[in-house]
Formats: structure tokens, C-alpha cells, sequence
């Protein structure tokens, strides 16, 4: 009998780059390398491409998943050198230089490990059946049903008290995810919503905002957080500073030894990295992202990236580089260079350095908070350039015309074009 045909796989002598995560680092390292030598595949468990930071506005109905997602093998469609694979990374096998999907183990010349990060409960996983956070699709179309279905319920509800929780929403953690969600909740109730209703006055729910540092953005200005705050309560907004919660349930939620009974409540405090850490049996910080060296390899496995929220990265000031999408993007070209330098024999790049061009986060309609260094912004220009740079970075021609047309008509009508209630039976 002929022996089976070797597959193209088996005889290619260019390097094999896998690169597990089609996120923003592992997305950016797989294009770059697209005139590079190599033959690349990018893992995902998903097959989609999600721009996170509007994820928000998905679950308060504001735009559609499909928006903000594209698929992974559609935006690498032209790209010769790269194969997709969709699949669930189980472990790595690092002396062996393979990445295990379940049972199916893909080796690799060169790893790079793009996997992002997970919210995390600080030891209290059972708090996330009652205070979902966001981080998948799934996560925004189930908060967005049980945000309205908790005004469904309280218009079919006869008892004062039940209304009152139903209508009040707790957001957990004031980073720019629990601003952005606290701002487009009160604006779903007071505006999108006011007059669609006969027996509750939605313009009346409660939404409390929680922060257990001394302000809001932490990670902005001075002046920029206390804007920001000064914004949300001008929504009408609850800003709590100072206190944690120490219990959510079923019922609601304790906050400083009160308890507040709310039907809703959105966990956007803390994150936790993905399992890399576990996989190459590596050192890790805190939040389980793996510490790598100046030029994003594992010590001992120069192998092998790390990248984006996985990665623990320090800037020249010794802080770690914050868990955002321009981080990730850099180190994703970064370690493309390295690859392509490595290949093409030629001397390394010089050490990652993380450049920080602007931190920016929206509280409503008309307001937001932008900080480019010397200049800081708030109110109506830093909303208008949020809008430029997040319709600027979507991936996509058609998701920034849907995002922009979305948005124009949300501006004009006050709608919210995605009031769908999925996933949840009655
Ligand atoms: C709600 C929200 C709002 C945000 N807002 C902003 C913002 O306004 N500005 C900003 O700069 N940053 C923002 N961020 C942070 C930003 O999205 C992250 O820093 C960025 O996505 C990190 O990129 P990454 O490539 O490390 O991971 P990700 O982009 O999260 O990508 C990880 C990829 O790995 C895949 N994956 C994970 N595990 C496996 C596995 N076992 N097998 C196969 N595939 C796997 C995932 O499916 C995913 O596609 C926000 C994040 C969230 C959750």
C-alpha cells in the first residue's frame, strides 16, 4: 500500500508560530507576521473577534453583538500564511513544544499566548450566579435581559417594595467599566425608557454605583475622576466611595453593613488572567498573570510570548502596564518583530517598551473623560473623540458604519435600538 500523501503541514520547512488567543495581542501578532516566513495558526476557542471596550453598550441595549464582533477567520481570510483553528487550549506541553486542544495537540516552533483575563470575586465565586460581569457576548446579552426584564417585572408588579428593588441596579467596582455601565443604565432608564411604560415611572430607579478606593478611575487624573463623578450624579447616579461589599444574593446586595435590595447587580471589579500561568507552570503575580521577561518571553523558554492581560509587564515607573487593548496591541507587534528578526537572522529588537498615548472613558451622552498626558479633557470633546477612536479601532468596515449609524440615531431619538430580551424564560 502507498503511504498516505504527507500533508502541507509536514512539508513546509518555514517555522511553525501558534498563537492561542484571537484577542487584541494575539490578533495584532498574527497580522503582522502576514510577510513574514512562517506558517502561523491562531487558536481560539471562539470565532469571533470582540472589541470589549463597547461591550457595555451591548448590554444596555444601546448596539447588537454583531457589532462589536468579527469573525477571526473572515479578517484573516487574505492572509496566505495563517490557518484558523477554533478550539478550547486545555494545556501546553512545554518540553514537548505542543499546545494541547483536548485530546489534539498542535506543536509549535514559537508560542504566543494571547489569552486575556477573566472577572474575578476575590474568593467569592458564588457571587457570580447574582452579579454577572462582562467579558464574552453571552455576558452582555444576559445583562442586558436582566436589565429589562427587571422593568417588565415591576410593571407587572402590584407591591411598592418589589418595585423598588426590581428598579434599582448595584454596579460593583468604579473602573471604566462600572462607570460606563452605571452612566448607560440611568441614561436607558431616564431617557430610552420613560415613556414606555403605564404602571412604573422608570425615570425612578435606583442605580448604585459602588467603589471601594477613595475615587472613581482610579487610574485617571484627580480632576478627571472627580468629573467623572460629578457626571454620574448629574445622571442620577448614587456614587458609594470607600465601602466593598461584603454579600450578594439572590435579594440584593451588602454594602457597608446596609443592605440595599436590588434586582440587578453587574460585577465590574477586578479580573483575573487566564489560565497561562497554570499551563507553563510559570511564576505569576496576584491576578495570575504570567512574569515574563523585557522581551515577552517566559525565562528559559525564549519560545515561548506571553502577551496583553496574561502577561505581567512592568513600565519604567515599576508599575505593571494596566490591563487595556493598546497594551496588548503593542505587544502584539512587538513579539511579531522578535519572530521576524529571529527568522530572518537578524539581531533582536531592543526590550518592549509600552508607549501611552491616551486613557479615555465615557459616562453618557455628551460626557466623557479623556487623558492624553498634558492635556486632560472632560464633557462633550472627550465624548466625540471617544467616539472617533473606538469607531476608528473597531475591526471591520462594516462595524464601524453599523456602530456610527447606531449611534447617530441613538443621538437624534434617544433609542436604544437593542431592546431584546434572550436567554431568559419566564
Ligand atoms: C467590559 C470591558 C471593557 C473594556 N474597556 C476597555 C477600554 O475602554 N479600553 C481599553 O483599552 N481596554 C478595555 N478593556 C480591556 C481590553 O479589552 C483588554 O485589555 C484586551 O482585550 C486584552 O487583550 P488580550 O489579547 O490580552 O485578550 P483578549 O482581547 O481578551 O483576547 C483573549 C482571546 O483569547 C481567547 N481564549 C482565552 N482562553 C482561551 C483558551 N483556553 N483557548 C482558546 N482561546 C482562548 C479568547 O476567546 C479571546 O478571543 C475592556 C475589557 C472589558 C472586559
Amino acid at each position: 500500500m502507498l503511504p498516505a500523501p504527507a500533508s502541507p503541514a509536514a512539508t513546509d520547512r518555514r517555522q511553525h508560530i501558534v498563537i492561542i488567543g484571537g484577542g487584541f495581542g494575539g490578533l495584532t501578532a498574527a497580522l503582522a507576521l502576514r510577510n513574514v516566513p512562517v506558517r502561523v495558526t491562531l487558536i481560539d476557542r471562539r470565532n469571533y473577534h470582540l472589541f470589549q471596550p463597547l461591550l457595555y453598550q451591548v448590554a444596555t441595549a444601546g448596539l447588537s453583538p454583531a457589532d462589536i464582533a468579527s469573525p477571526i477567520r473572515g479578517i484573516l481570510r487574505r492572509q496566505r500564511n495563517t490557518t484558523v483553528l477554533l478550539g478550547k487550549v486545555t494545556d501546553i506541553d512545554v518540553a514537548g513544544k505542543a499546545v494541547l486542544i483536548a485530546e489534539r495537540r498542535v506543536t509549535y516552533d514559537q508560542l504566543v499566548i494571547a489569552t486575556g483575563a477573566r472577572h474575578a470575586y476575590f474568593n467569592h465565586d458564588e457571587w457570580e450566579r447574582f452579579a454577572p460581569g462582562l467579558k464574552k457576548i453571552d455576558d452582555a446579552t444576559d445583562i442586558r435581559g436582566r436589565i429589562l426584564l427587571a422593568f417588565e417585572r415591576a410593571e407587572n408588579s402590584s407591591d411598592d417594595r418589589e418595585r423598588r428593588r426590581l428598579l434599582t441596579f448595584v454596579i460593583v467596582g468604579g473602573g471604566p467599566t462600572g462607570v460606563e455601565m452605571a452612566g448607560a443604565i440611568a441614561e436607558l432608564a431616564r431617557r430610552a425608557l420613560s415613556t414606555d411604560f403605564r404602571n412604573i415611572d422608570p425615570r425612578a430607579a435606583r442605580v448604585v454605583l459602588v467603589e471601594s478606593g477613595s475615587r472613581v478611575l482610579a487610574a485617571f487624573p484627580e480632576t478627571l475622576s472627580a468629573a467623572a463623578k460629578r457626571a454620574l450624579e448629574r445622571l442620577g447616579v448614587e456614587v458609594l466611595l470607600g465601602t466593598r461589599v461584603s454579600r450578594c444574593g439572590p435579594e440584593g446586595v451588602i454594602i457597608a453593613n446596609d443592605w440595599i435590595e436590588a434586582d440587578t447587580i453587574i460585577w465590574a471589579a477586578g479580573v483575573m488572567a487566564s489560565a497561562a500561568a497554570k499551563w507553563l507552570g510559570a511564576e505569576q503575580d496576584h491576578a495570575g498573570r504570567v512574569v515574563v521577561e523585557c522581551d515577552l518571553t517566559l525565562n528559559g523558554h525564549p519560545e515561548i510570548f506571553v502577551i496583553g492581560d496574561t502577561a505581567l509587564v512592568k513600565a519604567a515607573d515599576g508599575k505593571p502596564l494596566p490591563g487595556i487593548a493598546p497594551v496588548a496591541k503593542q505587544q502584539g507587534a512587538y513579539v511579531a518583530r522578535v519572530i521576524a528578526a529571529r527568522v530572518g537572522h537578524r539581531p533582536a529588537p531592543a526590550p518592549f517598551r509600552y508607549r501611552h498615548f491616551c486613557t479615555m472613558a465615557t459616562i453618557g451622552r455628551k460626557s466623557a473623560v479623556a487623558d492624553f498626558g498634558k492635556l486632560r479633557l472632560s464633557g462633550f470633546i472627550a465624548w466625540f473623540l471617544w467616539g472617533v477612536v473606538h469607531v476608528y479601532f473597531l475591526v471591520g468596515f462594516r462595524n464601524r458604519v453599523a456602530v456610527l449609524m447606531g449611534w447617530l440615531w441613538a443621538y437624534v431619538t434617544f433609542e436604544r435600538g437593542a431592546r431584546l430580551i434572550t436567554g431568559h424564560d419566564l
